[in-house]
């Protein structure tokens, strides 16, 4: 007879997106307490934070509220507390002098610095997983952050799927599976990133092949964690 527990219809991927809006609001309530402790908003806090990433740690008003999901009026609001608490400075752009783009003071580096270090209390749970387990969640979680952007629910980032320096399933040894270009070097799932700041997004034809060539790779690989990287200290 099966218990009352288990005899709901909840499927897995419910359980699972349940387990996500858990660890959603923990994040959420974290980057709250954290921000505020320093005398910013959560917002201000991601706009350091998303600068530090950047190549050259500048870009334009427009990329950082497409890359924080924020319409351009709080984007700009944002941006000018932040240039008034001395954090962010404005200058020309190189390419084009007429456009503005936004980088970090030496303060707002620093700033940017502890403001990134907060998410520590994530790294530390993820550490209760193994390594085998850790790769297996990173991969689950590059697809279905994949899947949201294609579906237009969150903005696209300096993910490798979306690289065209990434090419994914290309080496036979299936620990080190996948090639970076930039680098010229093979690398596993578990060095796959979120964020690169050597990312060159690749045009529509490539990103539909790459993430069609990732997909291939079977489910459930057994990776020797020693073997992640053929190629170690290096990025990626
Ligand atoms: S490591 Fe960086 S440069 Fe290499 S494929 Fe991934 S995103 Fe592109």
């Amino acid at each position: 007879m099966i218990s009352k527990t288990f005899a709901n219809q909840e499927s897995a991927a419910q359980r699972v997106a349940t387990g996500l809006m858990k660890i959603g609001l923990a994040v959420k309530s974290r980057n709250w307490s954290e921000a505020g402790s320093r005398g910013l908003t959560p917002t201000q806090a991601q706009i350091l934070s998303f600068l530090k990433g950047r190549l050259k740690a500048s870009a334009s008003l427009g990329e950082i509220a497409e890359a924080l999901a924020i319409t351009a009026p709080t984007a700009s609001d944002s941006v000018s507390s932040l240039v008034n608490k001395g954090f962010v400075t404005k200058h020309r752009s190189a390419a084009d002098g007429r456009s503005v783009m936004l980088g970090l003071s030496d303060a707002g580096r620093r700033m940017a610095r502890q403001v990134s270090d907060w998410t520590d209390f994530l790294v530390s749970a993820v550490d209760v997983l193994d390594p085998n387990e850790q790769q297996a969640f990173l991969k689950g979680l590059i697809k279905i952050i994949r899947t949201l952007q294609m579906r237009g629910e969150i903005p696209l980032s300096r993910m490798c799927i979306t690289c065209r320096y990434f090419r994914p399933n290309e080496h036979e040894d299936r620990s080190t599976p996948h090639h970076c270009d930039f680098v010229d070097m093979a690398f596993g799932d578990g060095n796959m990133r979120f964020e690169c700041a050597d990312h060159e997004v690749a045009d529509d034809d490539m990103q539909f092949a790459a993430w069609s060539r990732f997909l291939e790779m079977s489910a459930g690989q057994q990776i020797n964690p020693e073997n992640q990287m053929s190629n170690k200290g290096e990025n990626p």
